[in-house]
């Protein structure tokens, strides 16, 4: 059973053309905080970002954001979060919101949504955390980038137990849930060859 203390979330910093992402993030942003679950996310107002932390603070809930100085600009910084945190560098950024959380959620999102997916699964399959990785799953969202994983599967760059390292659910409750259970798989990418 993992402890979850804080969780780290990932998400688009647009707001998407459709409704169902903001009411996800916000969904999310709420029974993060009636948990007592605070959330790490990036700090910035705006996109998805902004209404996951928004309904964050509005349920009561603590919210650090994690910004690095080259976003600290009026335009894009969250003014009213419990803590922010300013970092030099992007790379400082995502260790800073990984030492800070126990556990990291994907919503929807552009390029640096994927880009932190993907590294806090590789670090989990490198065994350099063993945090559980999750994504909400928000009207199939992510289903291609699970065909994708799958085929790396089928074509032998990607063993099945680091596949499974992903959680995924459409609900912001089972997720959790899913997470608080989630046990990673111990077996190493490279000393079990
Ligand atoms: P994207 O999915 O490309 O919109 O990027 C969103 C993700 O990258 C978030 O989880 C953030 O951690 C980071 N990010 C991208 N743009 C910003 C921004 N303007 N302010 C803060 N973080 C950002």
């Amino acid at each position: 059973m993992n402890m979850l203390r804080r969780v780290c979330v990932f998400c688009g910093s647009n707001t998407g053309f459709a409704e169902t992402p903001a009411r996800a993030a916000a969904q999310l942003g709420t029974r993060l905080a009636e948990n007592g679950i605070g959330l790490v996310y990036g700090g910035a107002s705006v996109g998805l970002m902004g209404t996951l932390a928004d309904a964050a603070l509005a349920a009561g809930g603590e919210v650090i954001g994690v910004l690095p100085r080259m976003f600290e600009v009026p335009a894009l910084v969250h003014t009213g979060l419990t803590r922010l945190v300013i970092a030099n560098s992007m790379h400082e950024r995502k260790a800073t919101m990984a030492e800070l959380a126990d556990a990291f959620i994907a919503l929807p999102g552009g390029l640096g949504t994927f880009e932190e997916l993907l590294e806090a699964l590789t670090w989990n399959q490198l065994g350099l955390h063993h945090k559980p990785v999750g994504v909400l799953n928000v009207g199939g969202f992510f289903d291609p980038l699970i065909e994708q994983f799958n085929r790396a599967v089928t074509d032998g760059f990607l063993k099945s137990e680091h596949r499974e390292l992903l959680v995924v659910e459409d609900d912001a409750a089972r997720l959790l849930e899913r997470l608080r259970q989630h046990r990673p798989t111990t077996m190493g990418k490279w000393l079990d060859r």
